[in-house]
């Protein structure tokens, strides 16, 4: 255990292997001394306690009483709309009665919690209200936790989940880097945020925390799952219970993360040790339900303290901002695992095993490779995946393998799916193999097409899902085919189905990844890509009808200052969702930064961008105007810049300095215009 003032003196269930740190070593990380850093409320403290011990109802009333500020609160929610309650509550016994033991306890403690810390920072980058709804997610998830594992105290669980962050708190107000410092510096790193802690703050969040709760003599149990909630805890050998609220409150931690509920808005993949596997089964907990629960908790906290939470499109974009992150890691390791491979195949050139194909994320790729590779250990004359076209009920060639070339074409081939392919129809309906012999007229004609005397169906399934079948035949050799030889197939066909499955979630992401999580619109890589590529091909057709504009919302500090960020995040929104409606499917529109937007007009000569520029102005003027009661006396306007190709240019930046330039031209000629700038001309549209 960690004492203030000496190195430690080993007390309780602590192993004594555990690392100390003296007060010395903790002030190297933090701004005023140890011992005047006033963080945690008096009532906050012996209440952790006293349920620790298990508190009787007159010590819990008389703990609270002892705070009259604690008591007007309690009585003031006890009363509220929340609860709904018919007779008035005057005394906190009664409040205890009423809402019960566990409730009141919560109360006091994310009073307490709330007031006293969270609201400690002005700094933007250390987002109060993400880090208390990620301390509130994890600890009611380890509540809800430690009541499906039965482990004692509920309320314990709860409370190690609301203060298992406490560290990153107390560098925020004390850290001589304060924890938003080092959130400025996480852009330009990659690692795990518990590295880079170290890297740029010195100590731990985790270390941190655990010392503090320990020099507030909370119990040891909490301390330790503070200190243990994104480390390796096995090999220190403690008891089974502080044991498993380690595991919970780590597992609560990471089902918050994936739900996108991180303690700070920049997301980063945290760590799932492999030692929670020793604790609890995660393969039989209900995790749809505990989240449901997690939700509702956090939830009604948040309308019983009246204030709203971050929205759902920032938990996304942080979602998919750590996803990306997560899947580049992926990739590394995915290349690094085929540069493996391919030494290997190269020393002992094995045999291609069937389950090689899938180390593409294309899914023609993938579909390919599996054909191959099943003609390769199964020898079928030729092999053809048939796509389902569910609206039209075909099965349609996707693609195929002909070793023979017999000549039968079987690109383009469709089948439709009749009632009497009965062969065809159980291997869809059952997903089994099946083996098709002509039992009737549909069936004989349909192997009469491909010139066959059998066919060997094996259904493709993703998610007990019908995506596809491999079909098998012997066209030129004509060996039979045997039902039996098709259950190595439907095994690789199951695969293959998992593949396909993951490369259309790869495509997703891809297009997630080009698109601005906020506006819908491209991103600025993807819009410089889109630019690079038409103004190369203007160049190389000598065809100079490319133009480009660039818009800037007219004093947008104005609206995040007046209203709000999360209000100027939906002008953003309007203003894209404006510019894409007006553009046309040659067009694209992408945000280029903050509140900038480019647009490329491609065949638009410079006129004719002009103009399309003064409409977009206009346009969101008039969505301004409609907007004018909700931004009382603050006009939505937009200041717009346009330039086209000249033969002269050589890169695209020219193009797009040129636009910028007249951008600036529109700004500083009184705003809400829009410029253009052809040869050294500056020109507006006539109006
Ligand atoms: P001007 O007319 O000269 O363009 O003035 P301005 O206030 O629009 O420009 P300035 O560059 O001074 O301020 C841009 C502001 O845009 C500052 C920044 O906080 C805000 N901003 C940037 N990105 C976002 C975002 O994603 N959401 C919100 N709400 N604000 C953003
Ligand atoms: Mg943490
Ligand atoms: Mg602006």
């Amino acid at each position: 255990m960690y004492m203030a003032g000496e190195r430690v003196q080993q007390q309780g269930g602590l192993n004594v292997n555990q690392p100390t740190m003296t007060v010395g070593m903790v002030e190297e990380f933090i701004k005023t001394s140890v011992n005047v850093l006033p963080t945690i409320p008096v009532v906050a403290l012996k209440l952790i306690k006293l349920t620790k011990e298990g508190a009787s109802l007159d010590e819990l009333s008389h703990l609270i009483e002892t705070d009259p500020a604690m008591t007007v609160k309690v009585l003031k929610i006890a009363n509220s709309a929340y609860y709904c309650l018919r007779r008035k509550i005057s005394s906190i016994k009664h409040a205890i009665l009423q809402l019960g033991f566990d409730n009141i306890c919560s109360i006091v403690l994310e009073t307490a919690l709330f007031e006293n810390l969270h609201f400690r920072t002005n700094n933007p980058l250390f987002n109060k209200m993400f880090f208390w709804q990620h301390c509130l997610s994890v600890a009611y998830m380890s509540k809800a936790l430690a009541e499906e594992l039965d482990y004692h105290n509920q309320e314990e669980a709860y409370m190690a989940g609301l203060l298992h962050d406490i560290g990153k708190v107390i560098l925020e107000a004390y850290g001589k880097v304060s924890y938003s410092n080092f959130i400025g510096t996480l852009t330009k790193s990659q690692g795990l945020i518990i590295d880079e802690e170290l890297k740029f703050i010195g100590i731990g969040h985790d270390e941190i925390g655990a010392y503090f709760c320990t020099k507030w003599s909370f119990p040891e149990s909490l301390v330790l799952a503070v200190k243990y909630h994104h480390s390796s805890f096995k090999h220190h050998g403690f008891n089974k219970k502080d044991s498993l609220l380690m595991a919970i409150v780590s597992l609560s931690d990471f089902i918050a993360w994936t739900q996108g509920i991180g303690s700070i808005d920049i997301l980063r993949h945290p760590i799932l040790h492999s030692d929670i596997d020793e604790f609890i089964n995660i393969g039989k907990i209900n995790l749809n339900a505990l989240i449901k629960r997690m939700d509702n908790d956090v939830r009604g906290v948040a309308k019983f303290y009246g204030f709203a939470f971050p929205s759902s499109d920032i938990f996304r974009e942080n979602l998919l901002r750590a996803n990306i992150s997560l899947s580049r890691l992926n990739t590394q390791y995915y290349y690094l695992q085929k540069e493996l491979q391919q030494q290997i195949d190269a020393f002992t050139n094995m045999k291609k095993s069937i389950t090689s194909p899938y180390r593409s994320l294309d899914a023609k790729e993938i579909i390919n490779n599996t054909l191959r590779a099943v003609q390769l250990d199964f020898a079928f004359d030729r092999l053809y995946m048939l796509k389902v076209e569910e609206e039209s009920r075909m099965l349609s060639v996707q693609d195929y393998v002909d070793t023979v070339a017999h000549g039968e074409v079987l690109a383009g081939l469709q089948i439709r799916i009749t009632h009497q392919m009965e062969g065809l129809l159980a291997c869809l309906r059952n997903k089994m193999p099946a083996l098709i012999t002509g039992i009737n007229t549909a069936e004989a004609e349909l192997l009469r097409t491909l010139n066959i005397k059998e066919l060997g169906v094996v259904p493709v399934t993703s998610n007990d899902k019908l995506v596809g079948v491999i079909c098998v035949d012997n066209i030129k050799s004509k060996r039979p085919i045997h039902i039996y030889e098709l259950s190595p197939v439907a095994i690789v066909a199951s695969e293959l189905g998992m593949a396909l499955e993951h490369a259309n979630t790869f495509e997703k992401y891809k297009m997630k990844a080009c698109i601005d999580a906020l506006t819908q619109v491209y991103n600025r890589g993807t819009i410089e890509e889109l630019l690079d590529y038409a103004f190369k091909e203007a160049k190389a057709k000598e065809i100079f009808d490319l133009s480009v504009g660039i818009l800037d919302i007219d004093y947008f500090k104005r609206f995040n200052d007046m209203f709000g960020h999360l209000a100027g995040d939906s002008v953003l929104r309007l203003v894209a969702a404006t510019m894409n409606k007006l553009s046309r499917p040659s067009d694209h529109v992408g945000r280029y930064g903050g509140e900038e937007f480019l647009f490329i007009l491609e065949c638009t000569d410079f006129m004719n961008a002009l103009s399309y520029g003064e409409r977009i102005r206009k346009e969101i003027g008039a969505v301004g105007e409609i907007l004018e009661k909700r931004f009382h006396g603050h006009p939505l306007t937009v200041s717009i810049g346009i330039a086209s190709i000249e033969k002269e240019m050589l890169k695209k930046e020219e193009l797009i300095d040129k636009a910028d330039l007249a951008l600036y031209a529109a700004k500083n000629s009184g705003r809400n215009r829009v410029v253009g700038i052809t040869g050294k001309r500056k020109m507006c549209p006539t109006i």
